[in-house]
């Protein structure tokens, strides 16, 4: 087989825990850049949306007149991996939204925001992902998945708690997004899994 260039994955830098994924990316040795200019764009083949909050990024977003590049990128089928606030930007709809906010879509998906309710704003939660096993998952402030459309993949659920059952990761084609942060644990089975989807992109 022919060798072809790593992809660089662009990293979401508007706001949130984008350096943490840089991090991530870096250790498993995958090219990374910083995006954020409609510019910064052009040069990558994929983009990570990090968590943080997704209000302030969906409003950073479009002052930055980032907002419908990147719209257009997702809908054009760049592989994209949201967590956290991440995972909101790429959902189609959202429950609890701030007024009037909006989200690069792209998972027909319906998301809750801070689902998991005040007293347990941040919390860890062992995960069983789908073909990954095990892993410990980081939750803040975080939202579930009310509901998946056909040809959505559940990842994975939690599996214990108040909230058992409830979906925290889901991959559509080119389009990855957990509920929990990935970035801010040391396992980087995730990171690998969308670099791997990048690497087969366009063979989905
Ligand atoms: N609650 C945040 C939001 O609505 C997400 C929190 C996070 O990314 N840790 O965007």
């Amino acid at each position: 087989m022919a060798t072809t260039a790593d992809p660089v994955i662009g990293v979401l830098a508007l706001q949130g825990d984008f350096r943490e994924h840089v991090a991530a990316l870096k250790a498993i040795g995958a090219r990374s850049a910083l995006v954020r200019r409609p510019d910064d764009l052009q040069s990558v083949d994929a983009l990570i949306v990090p968590g943080g909050e997704s209000t302030t990024m969906w409003k950073l977003a479009t002052t930055a007149e980032m907002f419908e590049p990147v719209r257009k990128r997702i809908a054009d089928g760049m592989p994209a991996f949201g967590t956290c606030a991440g995972m909101i930007m790429l959902a189609d709809r959202i429950t609890d939204a701030a007024a009037g906010q909006q989200t690069f879509g792209g998972l027909p998906i319906t998301v809750r925001r801070n689902a998991f309710g005040r007293q347990t704003e941040s919390f860890e939660e062992p995960i069983a992902f789908d073909g990954i096993g095990e892993l410990a998952g980081v939750f803040i402030r975080a939202p579930w998945v009310e509901s998946v459309e056909d040809g959505v993949e559940v990842l994975a659920r939690v599996t214990s708690g108040p909230a058992i059952g409830r979906i925290v990761a889901v991959r559509q084609g080119n389009l990855l997004a957990t509920s929990f942060h990935p970035e801010l644990t040391a396992d980087r089975r995730i990171h690998e899994f969308f670099v791997a989807m990048v690497h087969d992109r366009g063979s989905a």
